[in-house]
């Protein structure tokens, strides 16, 4: 039984009145559902699982395995994601047609959004995914790296710097630190956090965060704005300020009535867990209508991003056929779709941590492949020799044990599990040496486990 705060429990009676008591039950004595949302670009199959209705690929799994088992997980062949959350997939659809669109998500470690919207976008669209604290903004690489996402900039930028790219995108996330309500049945811990005061200052930051981000949204182009907290003042107060302050309109999400979503009052939408099958979660749409004239991109080109060598193009097409390259800051980089204008004016105005697919660097004619191209879609087949791994051996790999795989090639491996990249290793006159990143390594102990009894998702498939 959860302990909840009691000025929390009161707030939540003036806001449900009678429906409060079930609410609070469901709380402090139901379980959290376990979700997860499958990258369809690498599980060809989808699981035999409960549907969240939602969010299109995504399921609830009957319990919490261990997920650090699951080498499919590394692979960045599904994400475990709270699947109210989920709801961005159903309001992405709603606005989004065929047209290529360049979208930002301005809080966006550790990533279940972003790689939410990387698979929602239409071809040849942009994905800014930002993150101001540092530290965290790796690990929204790592995430992006591992789902392959296109074309996508992840940079880490305070919201003001994100401000000067005046009208610039047609679509921008808000995804709100809060106070965080809505988690505090999957962490009872949280409800220590929680006082009115921290939710004041929540609220003095949200607003800060979208009147600094405001002026890059273009006239037109919508605000998705979430929150994992139920309490009025981080939600339909914040987005009433924006319309009458800022200047936007509301768009009504439109989702079905049994999935048990409840109309905000009168802004947004709310899942309360005694009605959705997932945490408190709110999200809201609205359209700006405030005039914006974007600026002109400067003609001056970005010293960081050049052209690729001729001679090094056909290398590079017979491993990525379908992409195209440009050098960045000394490294081949690859995109779907020309972004090199949009990338030059980014990195004149951003601190970009990286951009596009990271393929590697060419040391005389070797290509030293970086991770990213070892997990991507696009990599051919048989460019580079495989390694074929078990469960367990892919765990092996995963903690960046030694390993002694059967290969008469010297060179870059492409290491796989179940037909799904995880990495590199190189072979050189019989040794192996494991290329796994030393910061995403895992810590598990493997030894005493047997094969059968380590959960993956291919369980369900
Ligand atoms: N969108 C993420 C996802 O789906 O995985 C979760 C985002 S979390 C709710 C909010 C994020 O905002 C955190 O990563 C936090 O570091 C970041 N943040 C905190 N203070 C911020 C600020 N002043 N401006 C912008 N972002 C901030």
């Amino acid at each position: 039984m959860i302990k909840l705060p009691v000025a929390f429990k009161e707030n939540i009676v003036a806001q449900l009145g009678a429906e409060s008591h079930e609410m609070l039950d469901a709380i402090s004595s139901t379980a959290s559902p376990v979700s997860i949302r499958i990258n369809s670009k690498k599980l060809k199959h989808l699981p035999k699982l409960e549907a969240v209705p939602w969010c299109k690929d995504a399921f609830y799994l009957p319990q919490r395995p261990l997920f650090t088992q699951d080498p499919l997980i590394h692979a960045g062949a599904y994400y475990v994601q709270e699947a109210s959350s989920m709801l961005l997939d159903t309001v992405l659809r709603q606005i989004l047609s065929e047209e290529p669109v360049k979208m930002l998500d301005v809080c966006a470690a550790p990533g279940g959004k972003s790689t939410l919207i990387a698979s929602v976008l239409p071809e040849g669209s942009i994905l800014v995914a930002n993150e101001v604290i540092k530290s965290r903004s790796n690990i929204l690489l790592e995430i992006l790296q591992k789902w392959s996402a296109d074309n996508t900039i992840v940079t880490s930028n305070d919201p003001s710097q994100l401000g000067k790219l005046t009208a610039f995108f047609d679509c921008i996330l808000v995804d709100a630190p809060c106070s965080g309500e809505g988690l505090f049945r999957k962490d009872p811990e949280s409800c220590n956090q929680w006082s009115e005061e921290a939710v004041h200052l929540c609220m003095q930051r949200q607003k800060r965060i979208l009147a600094d981000v405001w002026q890059a949204l273009s006239e037109g182009g919508y605000l998705i704005y979430s929150t994992c907290t139920y309490n009025s003042s981080e939600n339909e107060e914040i987005m009433q300020w924006v319309c009458e302050t800022l200047g936007a309109e509301e768009i009504k999400i439109k989702v079905h009535p049994e999935w048990g979503f409840t109309q905000g009052n009168p802004y947004g939408l709310h899942a309360f867990p005694h009605k959705v099958k997932g945490e408190g979660f709110y999200i809201a749409l609205l359209q700006k209508t405030a005039t914006n004239h974007p600026s002109k991109y400067s003609n001056r080109f970005s010293k960081n991003l050049n052209q690729v060598p001729k001679e090094k193009i056909s290398a590079l097409k017979n491993i990525l056929p379908n992409l195209l390259f440009s050098e960045y800051r000394n490294k081949i980089v690859a995109y779907t779709h020309d972004f090199k204008e949009v990338l030059s004016y980014l990195d004149q105005n951003l601190y970009i941590q990286e951009a596009g697919l990271s393929v590697g660097t060419f040391i005389h004619n070797e290509l030293i492949p970086e991770h990213a191209l070892a997990l991507s879609n696009h990599l051919q087949v048989g460019t580079f020799p495989n390694i074929l791994l078990s469960h367990k051996e892919s765990l092996h790999y995963l903690r960046k044990d030694v390993l002694h795989p059967q290969s008469n090639t010297n060179g870059w491996h492409l290491v796989q599990f179940n037909g799904i990249g995880l990495g590199w290793m190189k072979q050189l006159q019989g040794r192996s040496n494991n290329a796994y990143p030393k910061n995403w390594r895992i810590q598990m102990e493997i030894k005493q486990v047997e094969e059968e009894n380590l959960f993956s998702l291919g369980r369900f498939i």
